[in-house]
């Protein structure tokens, strides 16, 4: 087999070598006796009438999305039932290729196809089935022979690269030239998302429908230079390799600088939003955003995407579904204060799409947000060559790899994001030499690092990583202590965000949960606030907000339950009644500081996937005698 092509700096680990414990298990236990493992029951699309399988039914992405997160979920928890499932589909998508290489339902369109092959990867991944390369080499011949005369067009050209990986997936498998010609036929068929997102990206909410502009097809895009590095030639990596990095930085600084939200995301409700916490972000988004991430942190090493990974995953994909899981958003909000039918400030969208619910405005999301958590799960950890683990980002789990051709296990025991002590406990039949490189997040500021008794350097190289190599014995401990400040992060107007390591958090409103009758699906429900929402937070507090208290507590059985939230900081605010809402939602923070002489209270700052209510971005106050407001 030929080593990786082009300068990807870490490999993933076969699906299945990293095995979910702790809170991580509990999230994806709850995915999998909720949305993701009753959705045949209950949503048609993906139920036996799937044209995927044969029936008269859908026959477009939806069939396809579902299955790009049921696959690693039923692998990543060796769910048999799951993976009985998922079998069914994938032997359906098998059988139905023709002998010019053509497969599925969807007519003409290259879309969902590019859906439908990395689900067949990431089989192939858990498997070995050899059929699928086979598969996927008659199909890559079929697209190769088509694409000039039949271009990408559409979703497919805002997205080929996607269809690149799964090219690139083959290509590390056989080393066939030709299929390297393919990969770069495909992305110039693809839009040119570097030239548009540094130069041509507009501000403010988008104002008509465009494939440049639609939130979820950005999220997508973004990874499109990284995939490209994979084609450079070897002789260019640095250059190459680093050129792609600092086009994706400044991407991703455009992209944040004119719809950049308080949570580290950027809106899309379903087009670009711009700034205001009001403006929405689509389920679909995160979970592809999450990807593209995924892919950056793969492809090109740096720890800085995975510190941007690890928010969007521990808040935004928290907080797209209730905690039990049973239902999800189309669109959530940074400041949501009223989950409800209603007409909101949205680029485009119904009224039902922030309410929870199996197909909220439209099903997109439905069927593509299965593969949000089962995919981090699997990127927690990669490989850097024959005898270096990587700790792209934390959460509790279990991993079985092979350093330097002998079997290693590392037990990571944390609760992490909700604690800032991770350990990790090595299990090796026999002492030998290997290196673990920790991600040292950029929000850290005082990390510590044992392994035994023996205390570490800390200081992170370039990527962000600190390397551990060392001749490793059964039973070593690492110890890597990740301190978390309460600080601030500056919105527009002189409002406020608050961070606790790679928490958001958020000013939690209390929350009724109002279910709503004859619904379709598991549950469907409204959310109306029972406590007020506007409050303005004093930042300027003479005890400093080092002073607020952090209360931690065990992480329950339901990570995300709010009444369980395993962070609480009790801050100071004082109530601005004059702040009210707006077309449904929390109208924009009022210019900061405000003058009030309102009394100081408490402010309950809760993790943003937790509160399915909250504040998120909040004005500053003053306390002052003046009666210049309230
Ligand atoms: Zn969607």
């Amino acid at each position: 087999m030929p080593s990786a092509h082009g300068p990807a700096r870490l490999a993933e680990l076969p699906l299945g070598a990293i095995r979910p414990t702790g809170w991580l298990a509990d999230q994806l236990r709850l995915q999998a006796d909720g949305q993701t493992g009753q959705l045949e029951n209950v949503w048609p699309d993906v139920g036996p009438d799937s044209a995927w399988l044969g029936g008269d039914g859908e026959g477009w992405e939806r069939g396809p999305y579902y299955l790009d997160g049921l696959v690693p979920l039923a692998y990543i928890l060796d769910d048999a039932d799951l993976k009985a499932r998922a079998q069914k589909w994938v032997e359906a998508i098998l059988a139905g290729q023709g002998d010019d290489g053509q497969f599925g339902p969807a007519g003409d369109d290259w879309w969902p196809r590019m859906v439908a092959l990395k689900v067949l990867t990431q089989y192939a991944d858990a498997t070995g089935d050899e059929r699928v390369p086979a598969f996927l080499r008659r199909y890559f011949t079929f697209q190769a022979r088509n694409l000039p005369q039949r271009p990408l067009h559409g979703w497919g050209r805002a997205r080929g690269a996607d269809n690149v990986l799964s090219v690139m997936w083959l290509y590390d498998r056989t080393g066939e030239e030709w299929l390297l010609d393919l990969a770069r036929l495909l992305l110039a068929q693809t839009h040119d998302w570097a030239t548009f997102l540094t130069r041509d990206l507009p501000a403010g909410p988008a104002p008509a429908f465009r494939h440049l502009t639609h939130g979820v097809n950005v999220a997508m895009g973004m990874k499109t230079p990284a995939v490209a590095a994979l084609l450079d030639d070897a002789v260019d990596d640095a250059a190459g390799g680093g050129r792609r990095a600092e086009q994706i930085r400044q991407m991703l600084a455009n992209l944040m600088r004119l719809h950049g939200l308080v949570h580290g995301c950027f809106s899309g409700d379903e087009w670009l939003g711009g700034r205001e916490p009001h403006h929405g972000v689509e389920t679909c988004l995160v979970v592809e955003l999450m990807f593209s991430l995924e892919q950056l942190v793969r492809i090109l090493g740096d720890g800085s995407h995975a510190d941007l990974l690890e928010q969007i995953a521990f808040n935004l994909l928290a907080a797209s579904s209730d905690a039990r899981m049973l239902a999800h958003q189309y669109h959530q909000q940074a400041n949501q204060v009223l989950v409800s039918f209603a007409d909101r400030d949205w680029s485009f969208s119904g009224p039902d799409a922030n309410v929870f619910g199996l197909e909220p405005h439209f099903g997109c999301c439905t069927a593509n947000l299965h593969q949000g958590w089962p995919k981090f799960a699997r990127s927690l950890w990669m490989r850097a060559g024959d005898r270096t683990l990587a700790a792209v980002a934390y959460a509790p789990c279990r991993v079985d790899a092979e350093l330097g051709g002998r079997p290693v296990r590392l037990d990571v025991r944390t609760g992490y994001p909700f604690d800032d002590v991770v350990e990790i406990g090595v299990s090796t039949p026999v002492t030998h030499e290997f290196a673990l490189r920790l991600r040292i997040p950029g929000w850290c500021r005082e990390p510590s690092l044992t392994v035994g008794q023996e205390p570490l350097p800390t200081t992170p190289d370039d990527d962000g990583y600190v390397t551990v190599r060392r001749a490793w014995a059964d039973g070593d401990v690492v110890r890597l202590g990740l301190p978390m400040r309460l600080r601030t992060v500056p919105r527009d107007n002189g409002a406020v965000g608050f961070r606790l390591g790679p928490l958001v958090l958020v000013h939690a409103v209390g929350e009724i949960w109002r279910p709503v009758p004859d619904h379709a699906g598991l549950a469907e429900w409204e959310i109306t606030p029972r406590t007020f929402w506007n409050l303005g937070a004093w930042v300027d507090d003479p005890a400093g907000i080092e002073s607020w208290p952090v209360e931690r507590r065990p992480v329950g059985p339901v990570p995300y339950d709010v009444d369980a939230a395993p962070v609480v900081v009790r801050g100071r605010g004082a109530s601005l009644r004059r702040w009210r809402m707006r077309d449904n939602s929390a109208g924009p923070p009022p210019a900061s500081p405000v003058a009030t002489r309102a009394p100081v209270m408490e402010l309950r700052l809760l993790p943003y996937g937790s509160a399915r209510l909250r504040v998120a971005e909040l004005p500053t106050v003053t306390v002052t005698p003046e009666p210049d407001d309230d």
